[in-house]
């Protein structure tokens, strides 16, 4: 049953002064409509960014901002309510891949993504989580108590068959470990050749590291729920583990919401500056290649590169995979908007996740499907994996021959000897 009442108190809750700036700085100039690939490809205007924190928004007028008296007495902003919570679920959740398109574009510099995340708090407090979202979230926290259903032990015999089935040396559970590599929930399913190859790659910088069974969900579905709890919870066991081998470098692995949430989160969570540096595997990867501690042979071929929302505009990773790219010799056909004005896969923020959203997944794949085709090239490489799944998935359907390949796994077979 909704509960308007935890609503509305997760909204205040994340109510401060920047959020109540960005809450009264919009213009109504409509501009965060053509960025969002949602409106552009359904021409809804119930999909205009701003529109989806308008509970939100009202909920700040009626409550806590200046004139809220006014607002109240006159019913410009008015009370929540179960119905009106219920009909911005799919706003709140299905339509917004919180890509931080619209945040890109806003000439008031409002972080709409950042708003549609807090809405989602107050909207996963009222019980309005999409239920695949919480099943989601059951398995990783039910059960056995563990990440995705996995005990300590389950993880390190996991990485132990990863390790024999790709000829691997892995590291788990040093003591000491200079570099401490996380995983993403959808490698373990479904890319294990990624968490492989990215123990080769470590290997071969040579630097003491080692994966921590007890922190290594990067995964962060809490976070795309709206789940505060829950995803502070799985980023701090990540950065005690990291901590306790005396870690030095925080590697992210090839997956996006993780990677925005340890780089811009995790020192939050845990109180103070984080004592070691947080890096995305592309970044570690093209760092030690300029450095000349990673030799890759060259692989020329052509090929196209598809960002990841939270990699490039969200994360700042933009330029590493293009360093990696040159690097192997590819030669490197980028998509119309690459960088950080790309369009998204059609599912992140959890979309993927939420059934019902499929057509709307669709519409927004098609953009991407158009501006990948249009490159002519046989293979589109990526550095997340909700973003593989998702062209993996939206290729299928199209019958494409386009292959989808993970960076990391094309640098681990180019490693030079
Ligand atoms: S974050 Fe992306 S999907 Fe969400 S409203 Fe903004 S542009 Fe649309
Ligand atoms: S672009 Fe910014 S100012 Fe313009 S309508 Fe959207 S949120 Fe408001």
């Amino acid at each position: 049953m909704t509960d308007v009442v935890k609503a509305m108190r997760g909204f205040i809750a994340d109510i401060g002064p920047n959020v109540a700036l960005s809450l009264e700085s919009c213009v109504h100039c409509g501009q965060c409509a053509e960025a969002c690939q949602f409106y552009v490809q359904t021409g809804d205007p119930r999909y205009t960014p701003i529109h989806k924190v308008e509970l939100f928004k009202q909920t700040y007028h009626r409550e806590m901002g200046p004139f809220s008296f006014a607002y109240k007495f006159f019913g410009f902003a008015p009370a929540l309510t179960a119905e009106t919570l219920t009909n911005w679920q799919d706003l709140v959740y299905d339509s917004c891949n919180m890509c931080g398109r619209c945040s890109l574009i806003c000439p008031m510099g409002i972080d709409i993504a950042d708003l549609v995340e807090q809405t989602r708090h107050g909207m996963y407090e009222a019980g309005l989580a999409p239920a695949d979202f919480l099943g989601a979230i059951a398995e990783k926290e039910h059960g056995t108590g563990s990440p995705f259903g996995l005990t300590s032990e389950k993880f390190r015999d996991l990485l132990h068959e990863i390790g024999t089935a790709h000829n691997v040396v892995m590291h788990v559970d040093e003591p000491a470990a200079e570099i401490v590599p996380t995983v993403s929930s959808i490698d373990v399913k479904t890319y294990p050749g990624s968490m492989a190859a990215i123990a080769k790659i470590l290997n071969h910088i040579g630097l003491s590291w080692s994966f921590r069974t007890d922190g290594f969900d990067a995964d962060n579905v809490s976070l795309t729920a709206g789940d505060r709890a829950g995803q502070s919870a799985i980023t701090e066991s990540i950065v005690k583990a990291a901590i306790s081998c005396g870690a030095k470098i925080l590697v992210m692995p090839e997956c996006g919401h993780s990677f925005t949430e340890m780089r811009w989160e995790a020192a939050n969570a845990y109180g103070k500056d984080l004592p070691f540096r947080v890096l995305q595997i592309t970044e570690l990867v093209a760092e030690n290649i300029e450095s000349g501690k990673i030799r890759v042979n060259k692989a020329p071929h052509a090929a196209t590169y598809h960002d990841a929302c939270q990699l490039s505009r969200r994360g700042g990773a933009t330029e590493a995979p293009r360093i990696i790219l040159h690097a192997l010799g590819v030669d490197l056909h980028e998509l119309e908007d690459a960088g950080d004005a790309n369009w998204c896969c059609g599912g992140g923020g959890g979309v993927a996740l939420i059934k019902r959203a499929q057509p709307l997944r669709d519409a927004a794949f098609a953009i991407k499907k158009k501006q990948i085709e249009a490159t002519a090239t046989p293979i589109v490489y990526t550095s997340c994996s909700g973003c593989r799944q998702t062209l993996d998935h939206g290729g299928k359907a199209a019958s494409w021959t386009t292959t989808v390949g993970s960076l990391m796994e094309l640098v681990a077979d180019n490693l030079a000897s």
